[in-house]
């Protein structure tokens, strides 16, 4: 979903990108906004305080959220006439490549997935199930480029993943998101621990108050603009990692080239992108 939001005479957009099993829908989002009144948003933007008001207004809805406040930070840098990668430090020179993301799928799929990703310098993969292995070999066969893998949360023994960690070390794979179940603390810092490979957290993760209680559990974050509610509380998580000396992996979620544009903007200030 698209949004546009006038500010006096300037036009800012955003964009919420809304998957079925965050709950949030077309018409949550066009409730929410009917429930936001812009005259408590004046310029300059005091941005934890909009984040602290749309929390307000109702728990959750972080894609909606994350639209408004993309779309105030356009209107800011446009008001400001500054880029907002400029108002946020981050350095675009410092921009890391972004990966490509293949899905599960069977070992065929995945070599036809391939031939799309050739000119990716970085392919992320999604595992979890009782192939992993037999993946990664197939994409062996085809690239030697690095691998991101993304086990959303699918592993439970301690022991075999450890042996699957180190394998996949010895496979060229730089980082894993979220091993274990998100509520299995104790699992995933014990895998942590031991990791040759940053372990991050990405279910785990969904708001600056989250954070706390990730430090030693992780090896860093996966941040998204939707589940953050926006850039503001974004790049909060970032300085927040940098304190906590975590690294970080900023994601997307199906967002088009506006709301991949506003994490572009942080990108730079990240380990590694995901936002293809
Ligand atoms: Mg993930």
């Amino acid at each position: 979903m698209l949004l546009k939001v006038q500010y006096e005479n300037v036009v800012g957009y955003g964009e919420a990108s809304m998957v079925p099993y965050m709950g949030e829908s077309y018409e949550s989002a066009q409730a929410f906004l009917n429930q936001v009144d812009w005259r408590q948003i004046q310029f300059p933007f005091d941005f934890k305080s909009i984040v602290a008001y749309l929390d307000s207004i109702a728990p959750g809805q972080p894609a909606i959220k994350a639209a408004i406040d993309i779309a105030l930070n356009d209107i800011n840098g446009k008001i400001l006439g500054q880029p907002c990668y400029e108002i946020y430090g981050a350095d675009p020179t410092k921009m890391p490549v972004t990966s490509y993301t293949i899905g599960i799928d069977t070992p065929a799929v995945i070599r036809e997935k391939l031939k799309d990703a050739a000119a990716f310098k970085v392919i992320k993969v999604k595992l979890g199930r009782d192939n992993d292995q037999e993946i990664i070999e197939t994409i062996r066969s085809m690239t030697d480029v690095p691998l991101y893998v993304d086990a959303n949360q699918g592993w439970n023994d301690r022991i075999k993943s450890m042996d699957l960690i180190y394998w996949f070390h010895s496979m060229g794979v730089v980082l894993i998101e979220q091993p274990m179940d998100k509520h299995d603390m104790e699992g995933n810092a014990w895998l942590t621990e031991r990791s040759p490979i940053p372990l991050l957290a990405d279910e785990a993760m969904q708001r600056l108050a989250d954070m706390d209680k990730l430090k030693g559990v992780y090896h860093g974050i996966n941040i998204k603009l939707m589940k953050s509610c926006g850039m503001y509380e974004g790049h909060q998580m970032i300085l927040k990692a940098r304190s906590f000396g975590m690294k970080v992996l900023i994601g997307c979620m199906g967002e088009t080239s506006c709301a991949t544009l506003a994490a572009a903007a942080l990108a730079p200030l990240c380990n590694w992108a995901d936002l293809d």
